[in-house]
């Protein structure tokens, strides 16, 4: 890859991104903790330098207190003493007689002039902290008046330029740990962003070689149920239901194919005996019907296929509108009452409550009639079929029910009779002329979930079953008034 795109691709990448970030916030946290340290640690500094200087004109005021003045000598050796005991910090002291001139002067004490403290209102021991010099010194002073009466004036101080020696030593020492911290920053920020981003690398390379004739393999779930397992379970989840709706659909193209091909089989005989040879009108009629009754097939399964693809693309319920359910049931009962007669089966009709549901018409039509065919289908001579249609208020929900009792359908195969092509009695529907392709049921449940509502069934091999078929109210309560108004002028 050219070197402008793959820099571009670099630079946009997550792991990039994070680097960036990782290292932004380190920086910004090294300033601010910079700033913060200098001024914490330059206080601690100067007030130790300070507390240093008070403690020393307390020691100096004691010296001195305790002194006649005809000892002077006595206590210019101790004050000698103490100065040298503390020559480390370059201290230097001073003492002022009363009229502010030199009494005693440390070595290296700097030519200050006279104290600067002045006035008397503050009692004996006034302390007065000042600084004539600020650049170079800092400066304590302290009034001391005797009980014989004399006044002192003592003074101690150091030079600036220790404690700003300490400071600049200190600051370096933030400086370097700063650079290196800042140095490393982008180093453990890469290794950090390498570690979060590999799983999603991984993620990634194995999405990319998923192909949909081969959706085995799965994402590695590494157990430390963060974020990137979840990610992983989820997309694993969805590749188990992306396999499975692709079996099913596979499977449903072939049991489509196969069924096409019997009827298609059918009419290629019957078209191939009529060629064979010359016929007379009345051979061709016969073999013409049977190519009619193939094609019928042909139709009827192709109608079904459509109505599952609609089904499957969302357009059943797009094409709704609200329907008479109880008429559709009576017309439905209606229908089916001489081919129950046929059979041997009673079909009677319980309840027949009124009821609008939304829902286009053939459709639902489709969905009453399976129900009921099925249930003289798979019925014995004799037998009985009831129909009821209740509307439930409370739910605003139209419920049918259609109980028979028939040869019923075992306990382990009970969940799949809504599979599409699934047939629980393929014996039974071995019989040509009503044989059914397993479609019905996936039809009426791709149809009553389309409508937002629900089918269920519940059944005893031997004793016979009942499907239940629950569907909302139409909303409308009005329209469905003045329906009921129009079907009853
Ligand atoms: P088919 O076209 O084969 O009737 P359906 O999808 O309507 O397909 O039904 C699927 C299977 O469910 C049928 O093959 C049958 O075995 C079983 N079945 C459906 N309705 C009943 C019923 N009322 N009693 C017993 N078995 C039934």
């Amino acid at each position: 890859m050219p070197f402008v795109p793959r820099l571009r691709e670099i630079l946009s990448t997550l792991r990039f991104r994070l680097v960036l970030w990782i290292t932004l916030v380190v920086f910004l946290m090294v300033v601010v903790t910079n700033i913060a340290v200098r001024e914490v640690e330059q206080r601690a500094l100067s007030q130790s330098y300070d507390q240093f200087l008070l403690d020393s004109l307390e020691d100096v005021h004691l010296i001195v207190g305790r002194f006649e003045p005809e000892n002077k000598k006595l206590l210019f050796e101790e004050l000698t003493e103490k100065v040298k005991a503390n020559k480390k910090r370059s201290w230097f002291l001073q003492l002022y007689d009363e009229k502010k001139q030199p009494y005693w002067t440390s070595d290296d004490a700097p030519p200050l002039g006279p104290p600067s403290f002045s006035g008397d209102s503050n009692g004996p021991f006034d302390e007065k902290s000042s600084s004539p010099d600020e650049k170079r010194h800092r400066v304590y002073e302290k009034r001391l008046r005797k009980g014989s009466g004399e006044t002192y004036y003592i003074r101690c101080g150091f030079l600036q330029i220790e404690l700003q020696d300490d400071i600049a030593v200190l600051n370096r020492a933030i400086l370097v740990a700063s650079i290196s911290i800042l140095l490393a920053a982008p180093l453990g920020a890469y290794v950090i962003a390498l570690r979060a981003t590999r799983p999603i690398t991984e993620i990634t390379t194995t999405t990319a070689h998923l192909q949909p004739s081969n959706l085995n393999e799965r994402l590695p779930i590494r157990g430390t149920g963060d974020e990137i397992d979840q990610l992983s379970r989820t997309i694993n989840g969805m590749l188990d239901r992306l396999a499975s709706y692709i079996d099913q659909n596979r499977d449903f193209v072939a049991n489509a194919a196969h069924e096409l091909r019997s009827p298609l089989a059918a009419i290629r005989s019957s078209v191939e005996v009529g060629l064979n040879k010359s016929r007379t009108p009345e051979e061709y009629v016969v073999i013409l019907a049977d190519v009619m009754e193939e094609i019928g097939r042909l139709a009827g399964l192709v109608n079904r296929l459509l109505i599952l693809a609609e089904g499957d693309a969302g357009r059943l319920a797009g094409r709704a509108q609200s329907t008479r359910l109880d008429k559709i049931v009576r017309e439905s009962v209606d229908m089916f009452d001489a081919v129950a007669e046929m059979q041997g089966v009673r079909l009677t009709m319980e309840t027949l409550a009124f009821a609008v549901v939304p829902g286009d018409e053939t459709y639902l039509r489709q969905v009453v009639r399976n129900l009921i065919d099925n249930a003289i289908k798979y019925n014995r001579n004799p037998g009985q079929v009831t129909v009821h249609l209740r509307v439930e208020a409370a739910k605003k929900q139209a419920v049918l029910v259609v109980e028979d009792t028939g040869i019923g359908i075992d306990r382990e195969v009970l969940p799949r009779i809504f599979e599409r092509f699934y047939r629980a009695d393929k014996a039974r529907t071995r019989e040509k002329e009503r044989a059914g392709y397993g479609l019905g049921l996936s039809i009426c449940q791709t149809i009553i979930q389309a409508l937002h509502g629900e089918i269920t069934v519940s059944s005893e091999a031997g004793q016979g079953s009942t499907f239940t078929v629950r569907l909302p109210l139409a909303e409308d309560a009005a329209m469905a008034r003045s329906l009921e108004c129009g079907i009853r002028n």
